[in-house]
């Protein structure tokens, strides 16, 4: 059910609207809590931007969601979002995107290891026309082995097979134009292939050197466990790009050579048997015929339940297959009237 509300209430929702809305997530980060809001804020304020600050804490439990609750009540600009219990930075993230209501959004990590005196430079590159400006972390502070090594390899495999040609993909500080991150939907730890589901929305995309700081209080949350976590999302991003719309083009296609093949061993086969009289039954190749042609059945089979999970997918959400960047005309009612 969809409610309609008067051009008024529409208005007031507009002009409430902040310029730039910053989404932090935060899982046990009480010592740097308190700085990271200040300097957010001293940052913010000299840029004279209206702008809200929405801190998701998820599920820490060290103190964060009480400290940040006290602290929403003295700061204005300052929302908290409290989750129920921990469901990861990508929830986190996508948490705030739903409640951020700025024209701008900006995420960056809770412990101080982006700047915030970062935030209005990637502000301005947006305001330049794009839609995504992604931090390029400079002098990255974090272990070498187990860190630095693990991004780099990633940083040029999801170049490679996303398309998107950026340096940092994990670098939390970013800038979006909101109707992209709306248009988003984040599953998993997706939110470091951001730049890539943007690139697939047909968005407009650019990096920037930032600052990174070591992390000063707490400890990271994440080790080499993430490396594999990140290579089977990738596997997901590949799919969704190359096949979300068309399935049955790449399953199909297979399918039907695998088949053709399989009948054609088959067919040869079978004139030899016919034919000439050969004994066929303890042939590697009749094996081969016969997975040949189920593995074929089966690859049309998965093609037409892709397009069927593709149409469920866009028709369920209202998703439509294209995404419009703008529309320009003179006004409608002129045109009636020409
Ligand atoms: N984070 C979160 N939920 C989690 C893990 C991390 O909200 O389950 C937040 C964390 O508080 C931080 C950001 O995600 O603000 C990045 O985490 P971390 O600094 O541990 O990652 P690293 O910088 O080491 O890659
Ligand atoms: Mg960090």
């Amino acid at each position: 059910m969809t409610t309609i509300k008067s051009p008024i209430q529409n208005l007031t929702a507009t002009l409430t609207r902040p310029e730039v809305s910053l989404v932090v997530p935060i899982y046990n980060e009480v010592e740097s809590l308190p700085q990271l809001i200040k300097a957010i804020t001293s940052v913010l304020t000299s840029t004279q931007l209206s702008y809200e600050l929405i801190c998701v804490d998820d599920g820490s439990t060290d103190g964060s969601a009480q400290l940040l609750k006290e602290h929403a009540l003295t700061y204005p600009n300052l929302r908290a979002v409290l989750l129920r219990r921990n469901y990861g930075q990508t929830a986190a993230m996508a948490a705030g995107f739903d409640y951020a209501r700025g024209h701008a959004i900006v995420t960056l990590d809770g412990d101080l290891q982006n700047d915030p005196i970062d935030i209005p430079i990637l502000l301005a590159k947006l305001s330049e026309g794009y839609d995504l400006v992604s931090g390029w972390r400079q002098n990255r502070q974090d272990k070498a082995l187990t860190r630095l090594l693990p991004s780099l390899i990633a940083n040029w495999l999801i170049g490679q097979i996303t398309g998107v040609k950026i340096h940092d993909y994990g670098c939390s500080l970013k800038a979006y134009r909101s109707e992209l991150v709306a248009d988003m939907n984040l599953y998993g730890e997706l939110h470091r292939f951001l730049p890539a589901l943007a690139f697939i929305e047909g968005a407009r995309i650019t990096e920037l050197p930032v600052r990174h700081h070591a992390r000063r209080h707490g400890y990271s949350k994440y080790g080499l466990g993430r490396t594999f976590r990140v290579l089977m999302d990738l596997l997901t991003v590949l799919f969704m790009r190359k096949f979300l719309t068309r399935p049955m083009h790449v399953f199909g296609l297979l399918g039907i050579i695998s088949f053709a093949l399989g009948v054609g061993l088959g067919l040869y086969l079978t004139i030899l048997k016919l034919g000439f009289g050969e004994s066929i039954g303890d042939r590697p190749l009749l094996i081969l015929a016969v997975v040949l042609i189920l593995t074929g059945v089966q690859l049309l089979s998965f093609g037409l339940l892709g397009e069927l999970l593709m149409r469920t997918y866009h028709e369920s959400q209202g998703r439509p297959i294209y995404r419009v960047r703008e529309i320009v005309e003179i006004n409608v009612k002129n045109n009636k009237e020409n």
